[in-house]
């Protein structure tokens, strides 16, 4: 197969091997890595301070994910949970104001991460997806295409939310639950930069990587036309 654009995930390499992890190393024909007019353009961002100081501050979380580093253990122990690390992270860029943005569905998980975040120090506001209470109908779906037809649906309202945080001055916004699409217009209407607490699969208890994990065996279905 002729593959032109970046296609890293069918790369062949081990990550030892990867041009992306050693100056020899090898990679696809359309490997990105020797982009370097691209490169020198990406790399500008990082003269921006604050992006700067924001990926600095990400790279030295993913660091500390780990216990028992030495140059001799190529195998360190993860030791951390994403809410801690959401925690951590949050602590290293000395915000103070979280937004959490959640679905309706997770509304009893939201109160326990609102509680833990609270007990933290932040000061943390809190949006539902349904806030605004706008039906479906006003965005033109049909009332066969609600999750219970026959009833007054309220859409979610990423944007809404969006909006909400935006105007509390969030500095730093999780989401949690947000539907595919829904966390789409979140992520574009935000101000503040976001991380994503959990993934919203209906079927997994918001673990979407089930049915990855379980693609050749019980979710092999999904592969059907
Ligand atoms: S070596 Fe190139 S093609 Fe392979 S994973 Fe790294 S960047 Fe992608």
């Amino acid at each position: 197969m002729k593959i032109e654009h970046p296609a890293c995930a069918r790369c062949p390499y081990t990550s030892d091997e990867r041009l992306c992890s050693t100056p020899l190393g090898k990679g696809l024909p359309s490997c990105p890595t020797p982009d370097t007019f691209l490169l020198e353009k990406a790399q500008i961002e990082f003269e921006n301070q604050s992006i700067r100081e924001f990926a600095r501050q990400a790279s030295i979380q993913e660091g500390e994910g780990y216990r028992n580093k030495s140059p001799r253990n190529t195998c360190p122990e993860p030791c951390k949970p994403r809410l801690l690390e959401i925690v951590e992270f949050a602590g290293k860029m000395s915000f103070e104001k979280l937004g959490l943005a959640f679905c309706t569905g997770l509304s009893r998980e939201a109160k326990i991460v609102e509680g833990f975040l609270s007990e933290k120090g932040f000061e943390v506001v809190s949006v539902i997806c349904k806030a605004g209470r706008i039906l479906k109908e006003d965005i033109g779906v049909k009332d066969s295409e609600k999750i219970i037809p026959g009833t007054d649906e309220s859409m979610c309202n990423p944007v809404f939310q969006a909006m909400v945080l935006n105007k509390a001055e969030t500095e730093f916004n999780i989401m949690m639950g947000l539907c595919v699409g829904h966390d789409s217009l979140f992520l574009k209407y935000s101000d503040a930069l976001c991380t994503v607490l959990a993934a919203k699969d209906r079927m997994s208890a918001h673990n979407p990587l089930a049915a990855v994990y379980t693609l050749e065996s019980y979710y092999r279905y999904l592969k059907e036309d």
